[in-house]
């Protein structure tokens, strides 16, 4: 099969954004019929949950092959036993769907376990593989240094039949781990140290989350990458710009064994302001408690980006701005909060809450009434989102910060004697207030003009400022988690010391007496919201009906600019 004709033609005839360089180098494969089909994977070491590097990966893989046609094989790559879990593995699956991709076939590098076996037995004999009985320190000393040659090993020169009689009893287990290695017999004087004789086997007793304890002897893995994009006939293998000195061992390896020749292309990985990305480091904040989980929703991973209120439109967006690059750079954080900002702005239904509450009452207004009145769910819609009922009654809760006893200038909220609109509502003018021993303002006193209602208003009077309320009589108490970056400065891991202490001590800010406007009593975990004026809202995955819980996605403009 050639690529689908469909998407290739479509491709060719629009006149889209510019290729990358990735694409550019698929279409001209796929021209000169290099490939008849296009075939790429995403490769997870399941050591920890996916973060949005790794979306960045998965977009790009699973981009290709939804445009040029072909295939996106999921391949674990677990042939390292220490780290790897089940968890992970169900977690990265989970998250790479609700990005919405979905792979053709799942595989595990440790399924190749045999064939490895096979090809490394194959390189053994063709003379391009020997065991090698020097300690770790005698290898690192044999390696040489970047400006001066390394030394061969002494067990360099062993036959063919000697080396395969040695490694047949690596596996079955007659030596002691770290006790001998196989190596590949390339080249001790190489400009490109990897290319000196890497080690390709090691003998590790640790039980494996898939094969258990059949192996004591493990794959390294420049030995397993390649060989891997091999046995599922990649054509494109796509990874980040650490791989670059790599790619001429792939090579090697591929070109000694003689099998489908996988190319290697490297682009820059993310990194992205205010966080850091590697599972490493992620599963240190996990596991000295720093956050809550993995998708703590502070935390850069796919859960945690999930958990905050992040849409996978919004992820995939900010995937496609950000672009293929070859050079290391550093993206804003701010450009991925406006990618959701613009994506729940058109999809997330209008809501009031109020997060600093104080009471509002109105003299006027008939003791013991209730009044239903109607919102429009989403003016940024196509349909609106449809109304809901709200109700109005004597007495309101109002956001503490919406009053000033003595205005500053051009404020156009509530402040004695100042007139405001409550939105949905009626134009109310605030007569007096109340202040606790302290001084704090615990109640705002209005008298409001029935004949202001909203939508229906002959009152002729016009105020220039609306705010939001709740009735106080039929609000929902919800608590409501303020997140702010997870670090206080750009990049944490190009500071001095420990990344972790430059964590940002004011990350999260709950609010344990929140209001919201009854409609919401039943939003579900996962559903989004905007709370008028106060920014988008997730109902986090431990709200239930009697304790609602509002998770902050990010505020309604970029307060960071400066
Ligand atoms: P980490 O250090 O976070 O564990 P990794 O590269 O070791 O990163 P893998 O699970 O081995 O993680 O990566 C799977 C795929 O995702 C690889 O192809 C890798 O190149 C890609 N990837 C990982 N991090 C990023 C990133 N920050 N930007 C783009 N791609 C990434
Ligand atoms: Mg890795």
């Amino acid at each position: 099969m050639f690529v689908t004709l469909h998407s290739y033609t479509e491709h060719f005839m629009s006149d889209e954004k510019p290729l990358n360089f990735i694409e550019e180098i698929i279409e001209n494969d796929l021209k000169s019929g290099k490939y008849k089909t296009l075939v790429t994977r995403f490769p997870p070491e399941p050591n920890g949950y996916l973060h949005i590097g790794h979306a960045k990966a998965i977009c790009l893989n699973f981009g290709l092959t939804q445009k040029y046609g072909g295939y996106t094989n999921l391949r674990f790559d677990d042939t390292n036993p220490v780290t790897e879990k089940t968890e992970y593995v169900n977690s990265q699956q989970e998250d790479i769907k609700w990005l919405g991709f979905q792979w053709k076939n799942e595989l595990h590098a440790s399924d190749y376990f045999d064939e490895l076996y096979g090809f490394a037995l194959k390189l053994i004999d063709k003379g391009f593989a020997y065991v090698d009985e020097s300690t770790s320190e005698e290898l690192a000393q044999q390696k040489g240094t970047p400006t001066t040659v390394g030394t061969n090993s002494p067990f360099r020169d062993r036959s063919p039949a000697e080396n395969r009689d040695l490694f047949e009893r690596m596996r079955a287990g007659e030596f002691a781990d770290g006790s001998m290695t196989l190596r590949a017999k390339i080249d001790m004087a190489s400009p490109n140290m990897i290319m000196r004789d890497p080690i390709i086997y090691r003998i590790k007793r640790e039980h494996h989350h898939r094969t258990g304890d059949k192996w004591c002897i493990y794959p390294m893995y420049d030995f397993a990458h390649g060989q891997s994009d091999s046995i599922e006939n990649i054509t494109h293998s796509i990874c980040t710009l650490e791989y670059v000195p790599h790619r001429e061992l792939y090579d090697w390896f591929i070109d000694k064994l003689e099998i489908f020749p996988s190319k290697q292309y490297e682009f820059a990985r993310l990194n992205l302001s205010y966080t850091v990305m590697s599972k490493r480091k992620l599963l240190q904040l996990v596991n000295e408690n720093l956050v809550d989980g993995w998708d703590d929703p502070r935390m850069p991973t796919i859960s945690g980006f999930r958990r905050r209120g992040y849409t996978p439109e919004s992820i995939r967006e900010f995937c496609d701005r950000i672009g293929i690059a070859k050079r290391e750079n550093l993206i804003e954080l701010s450009l991925l909060e406006f990618c959701i900002r613009e994506d729940l702005n058109k999809s997330a239904n209008r809501v009031m809450a109020v997060l600093d509450p104080i009471k509002l009452t109105l003299t006027n207004y008939p003791e013991g009434e209730t009044e239903i009145l109607t919102g429009e769910n989403n003016p940024e819609a196509e349909d609106k989102g449809g109304t809901r009922e709200i109700p109005f009654s004597k007495t309101l809760w109002i956001e503490r910060e919406d009053f000033m006893e003595e205005p500053a200038k051009k404020w156009f909220r509530l402040a004695p004697g100042a007139m405001v609109r409550l939105k949905h509502a009626y134009i109310v003018k605030c007569e007096d207030f109340v202040k606790d021993a302290e001084g704090h303002v615990t109640e705002v006193i209005c008298s409001y003009l029935p004949e202001s209602k909203s939508g229906n208003d002959a009152s002729g009077v016009n105020v220039k400022g609306t705010i939001h309320w709740v009735s106080a009589e039929h609000a929902k108490t919800a608590e409501v988690r303020l997140y702010d970056r997870l670090f206080s400065v750009a990049s944490p891991d190009a500071e001095e010391g420990d990344f972790k202490d430059y964590l940002n001590p004011a990350s999260l800010e709950v609010l344990q007496t929140a209001y919201i406007e009854p409609a919401l009593a039943g939003a579900s975990p996962g559903s989004r919201f905007q709370f008028i004026r106060k920014g988008y809202f997730a109902v986090d995955k431990n709200s239930t009906p009697d304790k609602l819980i509002f998770n902050r996605t990010v505020t309604l403009k970029d307060s960071w600019k400066n």
